[in-house]
């Protein structure tokens, strides 16, 4: 089958990858000049299963009002976003009952497992490299509540194949010794083994040159503007360039899915949220961890890629600006330099890369994967905060329904049909 893929983000690639693998004839439309330019440049670098409940979980309410426009706060939400918020933000907060955080926790880490498995065997496949590390992932907390929370999260997810271990302050220590500068600030720690990191761009950009070796196609600084439909099944996509005419397309735009989507007649209700990262050199920093860390209070992550450390966090909603705001950036590196206070001297001594992006959320939190109520159009969209995590996944479980193959994992909660009820 011809099919067109539109995005060359981590999403895109994985799919063209597993497509071409599947003996289709690939092109990838991308309208940055090479791959991995847009979300998936700069993350956190984190591949974790743990991490898988949605942001709306119960309580969040409270915690948005609470945070109301503060600039330094981990989550923000700008008064002036709330009338554009509207259908999204209703459908958000409404998604954020108990029952449904468990659920949408349960789909959503079915699919982080499945993927890490997929991406471990494309690196024994393929051989490639990423700045990867398989060292697992800490998370640390500060008070005694949000601890048991994360632990009724861990709970739900074990029996999918989430393993953890639970950690007392020494413990944690003994297990990542750079944590002794913030010792007397911890609780503990909920350790995950099989989680891992590495950097989504590098991944991205040389998936995308081993896919071209396969005989995929990438058209850069190629934009889609419309999707063309013929009798309402799939026909072309139009882009900057003229008409290319596919039996199938797999739309993996990231934040411009929505509205792709929207303008085919296919609803998808996904929002921006805007997230900084902070890269720093490696070399200079005395005390860095050989764990990637979480810190569950300050919403920060903290990994080394390589020679290189990465920090990320902080969830703002702000449309569509993918600005850089230099005070949201630092507030990045301070939450970081609160947990590591040696690193906000070395931050001092060097000069950080601050980036800004947008994590294409979906209002109940797993992201939407497969067949649309259009014919020949697929989906492989929202991924959230996820989408390194559930690169392989997603993109694997598209490749299948496209097949006519079933998927390894349940579609149930993963289909664009949830939405239409
Ligand atoms: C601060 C931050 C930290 C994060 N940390 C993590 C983490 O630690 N772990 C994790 O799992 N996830 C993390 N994420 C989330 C993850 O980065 C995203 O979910 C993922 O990169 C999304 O990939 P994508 O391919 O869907 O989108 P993108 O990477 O944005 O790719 C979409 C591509 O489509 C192209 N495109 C869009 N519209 C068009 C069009 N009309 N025509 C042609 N091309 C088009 C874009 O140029 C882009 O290249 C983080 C996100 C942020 C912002």
């Amino acid at each position: 089958m011809r099919i067109i893929v539109i995005g060359a983000g981590v999403l895109g690639v994985t799919s063209a990858w597993y497509l071409a693998r599947d003996g289709h004839d690939v092109t990838v439309v991308e309208r940055a000049s090479r791959p991995g330019e847009e979300t998936s440049f700069a993350n956190g670098g984190m591949l974790h299963a743990s991490h898988a409940e949605p942001w709306n979980a119960p309580g969040v309410v409270w915690q948005l009002l609470r945070w109301l426009g503060r600039e330094d706060s981990p989550l923000l939400l700008r008064p002036g976003q709330i009338p554009r918020l509207a259908g999204w933000g209703l459908g958000f907060l409404r998604n954020s009952t108990r029952k449904r955080f468990e659920q949408h926790t349960a789909v959503n880490a079915s699919l982080a497992v499945y993927s890490l498995g997929l991406l471990r065997d494309l690196r024994r496949e393929t051989g490639i490299r990423y700045d990867e590390a398989g060292n697992g992932i800490l998370k640390v907390f500060h008070e005694h509540e949000a601890m048991d929370k994360a632990l009724h999260a861990s709970h739900l997810m074990a029996p999918l194949g989430v393993r953890h271990s639970v950690l007392d302050p020494r413990q944690t220590v003994a297990l990542e010794p750079a944590l002794e500068e913030a010792r007397h600030q911890l609780v503990g720690g909920i350790y995950y083994p099989d989680d891992e990191s590495g950097d989504a761009r590098l991944f991205t950009e040389r998936l995308a040159a081993l896919a071209a070796d396969r005989g995929v196609d990438f058209r850069y600084a190629t934009a889609v503007e419309q999707l063309r439909l013929d009798g309402g099944r799939f026909q072309a996509v139009e882009t900057s360039s003229g008409p290319l005419p596919a039996d199938a397309c797999v739309l993996a735009a990231g934040n411009d899915a929505r509205r792709l989507a929207g303008r085919a007649g296919v609803r998808l209700p996904i929002y921006p949220v805007k997230g900084y990262s902070v890269t720093l050199p490696l070399q200079g920093w005395s005390n860095p961890p050989a764990i990637p860390v979480i810190d569950d209070a300050r919403k920060v992550v903290l990994t080394v890629l390589g020679d290189r450390v990465r920090l990320a966090g902080t969830a703002e909603f702000a449309g569509y600006d993918s600005s850089l705001q230099t005070r949201r950036a630092a507030t990045v590196l301070r939450q970081a330099a609160g947990l590591f206070p040696s690193l906000g001297e070395h931050a001092d001594g060097c000069e950080p890369a601050y980036w800004a992006g947008l994590r294409p959320m979906t209002v109940d939190g797993p992201p939407i994967l497969g067949a649309s109520p259009v014919p020949g159009l697929y989906l492989n969209a929202g991924p959230g905060h996820l989408g390194w995590t559930f690169a392989c996944g997603c993109s694997h479980v598209v490749a299948d329904v496209i097949a006519g193959r079933d998927p390894a994992i349940a579609m149930d909660g993963l289909e664009q049909r949830r939405f239409q009820r």
